[in-house]
């Protein structure tokens, strides 16, 4: 079957290398490639979407046509003079090489939340700054907390309507130590940032060693390896913030209910819409009433300790 050798594209392109696609599913492939004693570093399997499903829009699983899947074929060591017969019907497509690293950072764009600014380190001279603004500049590639997510965006949210001036604030699931920041430079006084992940650890406490002197020179910051649970009281929190995965959540929840203050606000994202009613009833069981406000996809929770006279 050499007539399906003919290469498309490549002549324009020098660097990037040669994927072979065929209309036939994977496993057929596998085999012919297998018996004819063609190497190849991988095969991947595209779904053929019926006529008219992909036009303008995303398609549904439903209209994947999971009958007709062709396969793509790739090996690096395919150039154009050296590429083998293949026993297969398909067509030779040349896939240029795309810097991927500069298509991302094509696509990461400031984040706003009020007068919260967050700014990739290569935008930091472009975008200028509102009088009033709390400028952060974070790389988004160092762990999560860079604004570019619901729950973190919730959660800033959450901070920004809060009166945080002299507050003790707690900061659980820290990453790149955004809401820890963003807590200080509103006026905590004292802020506790904890990470299980120690790599977080680490980026976090150098953003805020970065940060700090500009944006909350007086705030007491502690940024330590740990959860809810290394943390002990008293004393309790003002602000207790937590934006994790709900199972994480609610397993932590009894430490979370801990570290409050009486009068206190726990704020936490990360909550599923479809988990809120699950997240607010463990909450409960801890004495803390949930307000659950849906988002896009993710929800934010505003917790206080439940008074006496609360249901329970
Ligand atoms: N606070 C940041 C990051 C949230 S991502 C923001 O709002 O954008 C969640 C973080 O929680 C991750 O950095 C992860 O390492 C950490 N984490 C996961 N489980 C944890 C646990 N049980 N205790 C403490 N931190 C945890």
């Amino acid at each position: 079957m050499s007539d399906t050798n003919t290469p498309v594209g490549g002549e324009d392109h020098p660097s990037g290398y040669w994927t072979f696609h065929s209309p036939i599913n994977i496993d057929e492939v596998a085999t012919a490639l297998l018996l004819a004693d063609i190497a190849y570093d991988a095969l991947s399997q595209a779904a053929t979407l019926r006529p008219g499903a992909s036009e303008g829009r995303e398609e549904t699983p439903e209209e994947t046509d999971f009958e007709s899947q062709s396969t793509v074929v790739y090996a690096q060591d395919w150039t154009e003079d050296n590429r083998p017969n293949m026993p297969v019907p398909g067509q030779w497509v040349f896939e240029p090489e795309r810097d991927w690293n500069e298509a991302w950072r094509r696509g990461i764009e400031p984040v706003r939340i009020g007068h919260v600014l967050i700014v990739p380190p290569w935008l930091d001279a472009q975008i200028s700054s509102q009088s009033g603004d709390i400028r952060f500049i974070i790389d988004p590639g160092q762990a999560f907390g860079t604004g570019h997510h619901e729950t973190t965006t919730h959660c800033i949210q959450a901070l920004v309507d809060t009166d945080l001036n002299g507050k003790r604030v707690a900061d659980i699931g820290t990453g790149t130590g955004i809401l820890a920041m963003v807590a200080a430079a509103l006026g905590a006084t004292e802020v506790m940032a904890v990470d299980i992940d120690s790599t977080a650890v680490r980026i976090a406490r150098d953003i805020i060693a970065d940060h700090q002197p500009r944006l909350f020179p007086n705030t007491r910051m502690m940024c330590a390896q740990g959860s809810a649970d290394s943390i002990p009281t008293p004393p309790t929190f003002d602000v207790v913030v937590a934006n994790m995965i709900s199972p994480v959540l609610m397993e932590i929840a009894n430490d979370l209910a801990r570290l409050l203050s009486p009068n206190g606000q726990l704020i936490m994202s990360g909550i599923s819409n479809q988990r809120a009613q699950e997240v607010e009833n463990a909450f409960a069981q801890e004495g803390i009433k949930l307000s659950i406000t849906p988002g896009v996809e993710w929800a934010l929770a505003i917790g206080h300790t439940m008074e006496r006279n609360d249901e329970r």
